[in-house]
């Protein structure tokens, strides 16, 4: 039997690439959306619809967390910040070292949890050891979750080979829908030598998957790429990594990834704190995407993005929360409020954006996520508003301002 069209109503409906609706409804049918408009014309246009009232509240789709690493969940209130990078990164792989194999599956659930209670059901997440799949497949009860785990190359011996298999293959499917992919990734252009970081594009580019890498992130990354010095040179070698497969192109990140022919359209580049005029006109000119990951980059004291200087340029940019190793909690609404205080003129609409739309698109998902239009097949969510807007303008304060998830109550309508 077939199931028939549900009507999802509610006071507001906020479609991201127009205008909010109010008294509005989405229509969906089998998992895509059929139709977006007044509550109304939805009712006449699908008679023999069901139909469910969200009252009070907004309808959106689903935020997107575009760079996350679950795998990290078990370091949560482990490393205090220090004011350094390189001093974060020695506790960090420290810690790392440190974490006891039977809390790793309960705390990446836990951090599962925690994405879907703030409606951040599409992730980035990245991962350099396979648990976060393994941990998702022995799941009884389904992955809340969908999105790319990216299996992430770290250490400059690291050759793709070793994933080239698994890049072939979704690891999680719905029917026809893929929930979760696989992508390799990149640590960062400091980590991971000139080969290879080409050949994780090229295999990226022919499983039309996105690239992704942190880049910019720490004055001590830049010095080591400018100038081969500083305690990266040390804390590589302490960790007995082989130097001579990562000597130091003598430029700036940007501009080096940029000479290999590494930044496109399906590129996204994470934190961008240490960018400079010329390499935000290079990002722009090739149509690459920005993480932001603005509460990391404070709890690692590395400094701000210039976010006001992106959207002048009109460089599409996603938000992330990094992981709990440098962040106390995975919400996309603090990340929001953060950006904002940063930069208080940046609008409540640009950063509604960034954590949806901006998100779809730097992951190359924007054809199923990131707005709420026909086709689509994006988990919505219903947000309870407390107070009613009084208009579309307000609702997009009410939603990017109030900084933290706890303000809300959100359900997940699949
Ligand atoms: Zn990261």
């Amino acid at each position: 039997m077939i199931a028939p069209v549900a009507l999802h109503t509610a006071r507001w409906v906020l479609p991201v690439t127009s205008e909010p609706i109010e008294y509005g409804c989405v229509a969906v049918f089998e998992g895509s959306i059929v139709g977006v408009g007044k509550a109304h014309e939805m009712r006449q246009r699908f008679p023999s619809s069901v139909e469910n009232r969200h009252e009070d509240a907004v309808i959106m789709p689903s935020f997107i967390n575009a760079h996350c690493h679950l795998e990290l969940s078990p370091l949560k209130w482990r490393i205090t910040p220090t004011g350094s990078f390189s001093s974060w990164l020695s506790l960090m792989t420290r810690a790392r070292e440190n974490i006891d194999k039977d809390e790793v599956a309960s705390s990446i659930q836990q951090a599962a949890d925690e994405l879907v209670r703030g409606g951040a059901l599409i992730i980035g997440d990245v991962g350099n050891t396979m648990i976060v799949p393994s941990v998702i497949k022995g799941l009884k009860d389904g992955w809340p979750l969908r999105g790319i785990h990216f299996f992430e190359i770290i250490n400059p011996e690291d050759s793709p080979d070793i994933v080239d298999s698994i890049l072939s293959e979704p690891f999680l499917c719905d029917g026809d829908m893929v929930m979760m992919d696989i992508g390799i990734s990149a640590h960062s252009a400091h980590t991971v030598g000139k080969d290879t970081l080409c050949a994780i594009k090229k295999a990226s580019q022919e499983s039309a998957m996105p690239f992704t890498l942190h880049i910019a992130e720490s004055d001590e990354e830049i010095e080591f790429l400018t100038e081969g010095t500083g305690p990266m040179v040390n804390i590589m070698r302490e960790r007995g990594r082989d130097m001579t497969k990562i000597a130091p192109p003598m430029k700036g990140p940007v501009s080096y990834l940029d000479g290999l022919g590494l930044l496109d359209r399906l590129t996204m580049l994470v934190h961008c704190v240490k960018v400079t005029e010329k390499d935000l006109d290079t990002i722009r000119d090739r149509g690459t995407s920005i993480c932001l990951c603005m509460r990391s980059n404070t709890f690692l004291g590395v400094g701000e993005p210039p976010v006001d200087k992106m959207i002048a340029r009109k460089i599409n940019c996603a938000i992330g929360t990094d992981s709990l190793a440098s962040n106390d909690r995975l919400d996309i609404f603090s990340e929001m409020s953060s950006i904002k205080r940063a930069f208080p003129h940046i609008s409540p609409v640009a950063l509604v954006n960034m954590a949806t739309m901006g998100g779809a698109y730097a992951l190359g998902l924007d054809k199923f996520f990131g707005s709420l239009e026909n086709s689509k097949r994006t988990p919505l969510i219903s947000i309870s508003l407390k107070e009613q807007p009084a208009s579309a303008s307000e609702l997009y304060e009410l939603i990017a301002l109030q900084g933290s998830k706890e303000e809300f109550d959100i359900d997940i309508i699949w």
